[in-house]
């Protein structure tokens, strides 16, 4: 523990029947805790001023130039509480190190892990009371971001910088059981190109794809599936899930691009399904293959995972040139996603050391 934190409690905490009303229905993203954390850094005087205090609106100059130039980047991570009440992260520094590649990419200063894994455990350690009980897959999902926070219209990295973990509690994301998703393929729009920051957790890649999304709607799907930006015809990833394709051998494939942005679950869905005796291999899918392996029956699975779904089945595949049906079934999709989640939420054994304990 290396940062010194000053914590500030709130003097109006969210009351107990409030409290438990929240956690009742939390929904995602509407509902957050009682407190955040903020650093802040300078070239001079590197990260300072660490402080945990009351959760409210930040002031921020209208010039701020993460508001012009959107030097951006972010996190997202769960608490789970498991059935003795203790609570635990799922690998935080694997969060840390992605936000160090991120802030590479973004010209942003280096947070070092151990002060990201500090401030999302002190957050949690004092907002404790907003972890719900595991019960129905809730857990306290945690916001780390970090943004260019100078009052300054010039062109280049900024000398202020401000980061910041926010914590809300998030509910099952299915409710009513999982279903599989339809995608719609987006061919007029890319999320990530050479060179580009596919491969950095930035909110600018969530802007771009934001009307390929809105595409998917009106074609009654529920996401879109993004190409790769050169050819046009290899699967990257959708808005911000990965994907997995499961072949009748028991074999797996994800994608490999150099552009997708490799996700925590699937980073630990190919060690979890290599384990479970099926082999993951990483490379590059074409779109073709998707098609034919449904229709002859290869391919008798379509996954997509994430830290807010975890797993979640692919449905159908619509396209403006004609659709793919959904492939066959979802049974090892369904049987991975219950062994990573009884490994989060503390019902089996974690063999891997994924878990952190934070209270
Ligand atoms: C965050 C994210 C994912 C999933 O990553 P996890 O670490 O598994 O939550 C996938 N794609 C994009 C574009 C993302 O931003």
């Amino acid at each position: 523990m290396s940062m010194q934190i000053t914590t500030t409690h709130s003097a109006i905490p969210t009351d107990d029947a409030r409290l438990a009303e929240i956690l009742s229905n939390p929904g995602f993203g509407t509902h957050f805790t009682d407190h955040m954390f903020t650093v802040e850094w300078t070239p001079a005087e590197g990260w300072h001023d660490a402080r945990i205090t009351p959760y409210g609106p930040i002031t921020l100059d209208p010039a701020a130039a993460v508001l012009h130039y959107a030097q951006e980047i972010f996190e997202g991570m769960k608490a789970y509480r498991h059935p003795d009440g203790s609570v635990w992260a799922f690998r935080p520094e694997a969060n840390a190190e992605r936000m160090v590649r991120s802030s590479g990419r973004l010209a942003l200063p280096e947070l070092e892990v151990e002060d990201f894994v500090q401030a999302v455990t002190e957050l949690t350690r004092v907002d404790e009371r907003w972890v719900p009980d595991g019960e129905g897959e809730k857990s306290l999902y945690l916001r780390p971001f970090m943004f260019a926070s100078e009052k300054f219209l010039g062109v280049r990295p900024a000398e202020h910088v401000t980061f910041m973990v926010i914590a809300s509690p998030a509910g099952a994301y299915f409710k009513g059981g999982v279903k599989p998703v339809d995608l719609w393929l987006s061919e007029d729009y890319t999320r990530a190109g050479r060179g580009g920051m596919g491969a950095a957790k930035t909110g600018g890649n969530y802007a771009s794809s934001l009307v390929a999304q809105q595409e998917a709607y009106a074609q009654g799907c529920d996401q879109v599936v993004f190409l790769d930006a050169q050819e046009g015809r290899y699967v990257e990833e959708l808005g911000g899930m990965n994907m997995y394709f499961v072949y009748d051998d028991g074999s797996i494939v994800t994608p490999e691009t150099g552009t997708i942005l490799e996700g925590i679950t699937r980073a630990s869905i190919i060690e979890l399904a290599g384990k479970m005796g099926h082999p993951v291999t990483e490379r590059r899918f074409a779109i073709e293959e998707w098609q034919e392996g449904v229709a002859s029956g290869r391919i008798t699975e379509v996954f997509a995972c994430g830290t807010a779904a975890v797993v979640t089945p692919v449905g159908a595949l619509k396209t403006a040139h004609g659709d793919t049906p959904a492939p066959a079934g979802a049974e090892l999709t369904m049987k991975i996603r219950q062994a990573l989640v009884d490994v989060q939420f503390g019902r089996a054994e974690d063999t891997f050391g994924w878990m952190r304990r934070i209270v």
